[in-house]
């Protein structure tokens, strides 16, 4: 990507005070440096280090999989249709369509968030819209095409009126997300959001208590990272710096797996 693109990716984010300088003055090899940190106002604390991943130890919150064998032996055709056909929850009465997720099937990176809204309801795909222009943005300024990843969501359909998602709907739903990691083997997995964190570490700790650690997820022990929702950021662009240093972490951590 060139350094314009990221840029104007980074601008998306709203971190204008990033950018990008050239190692040994190479124009293909950009890397990111704070360019500008703004000093902190009175009564503003200074801006935190990033910590790199290999400093930060393991949160060893393990849980295992509901129900590993529920879907077992069903390939992405399989369980595509499974997933279309569900009325294990109640939510079957009220969406428009299932959303099953999109993206590249051998994908290193799995964007989990937490449940379809109004648009992707009716598209049948998530992560569009606004949130989803935004979480476009997010993967760009790490180098990622959306193409590139897999995009799912803890539920496959929407609660109405994009109420958080019931315990018993995310339990009996979650056994389709745990297929879908058996079959795409996931590098690292993206929690976005405190709904889809909560749910997949089976905790209640708040989103801010649970980033910047490297969590494990299943029997696989895929390594998975929290950071914000896109939609939260767009209603909270303060936050995105945070985003930010989530986005670079997960980097890190992809980096040495
Ligand atoms: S939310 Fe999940 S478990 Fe509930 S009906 Fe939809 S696909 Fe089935």
């Amino acid at each position: 990507m060139n350094s314009q693109l990221r840029r104007e990716y980074l601008d998306a984010l709203g971190l204008k005070t990033w950018t990008l300088r050239t190692a040994h003055g190479a124009d293909d090899a950009p890397s990111l440096v704070i360019a500008s940190v703004p000093a902190p106002s009175a009564g503003t604390a200074p801006a935190r280090r990033v910590p790199a991943a290999r400093e930060v130890p393991v949160a060893h919150e393990v849980p295992g999989d509901v129900s590993p064998a529920r879907e077992a032996g069903a390939d992405w055709d399989e369980l595509r249709a499974r997933v279309a056909a569900c009325t294990r929850c109640g939510l079957s009465a009220t969406r428009t369509q299932t959303v099953f997720g999109v993206g590249n099937p051998q994908a290193d990176w799995l964007i989990v968030g937490e449940a379809p809204g109004a648009e992707e309801d009716r598209r049948g795909e998530p992560f569009v819209g606004r949130a989803g222009q935004l979480l476009n943005s997010m993967l760009h300024a790490i180098g990622l095409e959306r193409e590139q990843v897999y995009i799912a969501n803890v539920l496959k359909c929407r609660p109405p009126g994009n109420r958080d998602p019931a315990p018993t709907e995310a339990a009996e739903c979650l056994p389709y997300l745990e297929r879908q990691i058996a079959l795409l083997k996931p590098k690292i997995m993206l929690a976005v959001g405190r709904i889809a964190a909560q749910n997949l570490l089976r905790t209640e700790k708040t989103l801010g208590a649970l980033r910047q650690q490297v969590h494990r997820f299943g029997l696989s022990q895929v390594p998975l990272v929290v950071t914000y929702h896109p939609a939260y950021l767009l209603r909270t662009p303060t936050e995105k710096r945070k985003a930010w240093e989530d986005l670079k972490f997960a980097r890190d951590v992809i980096s040495r797996v």
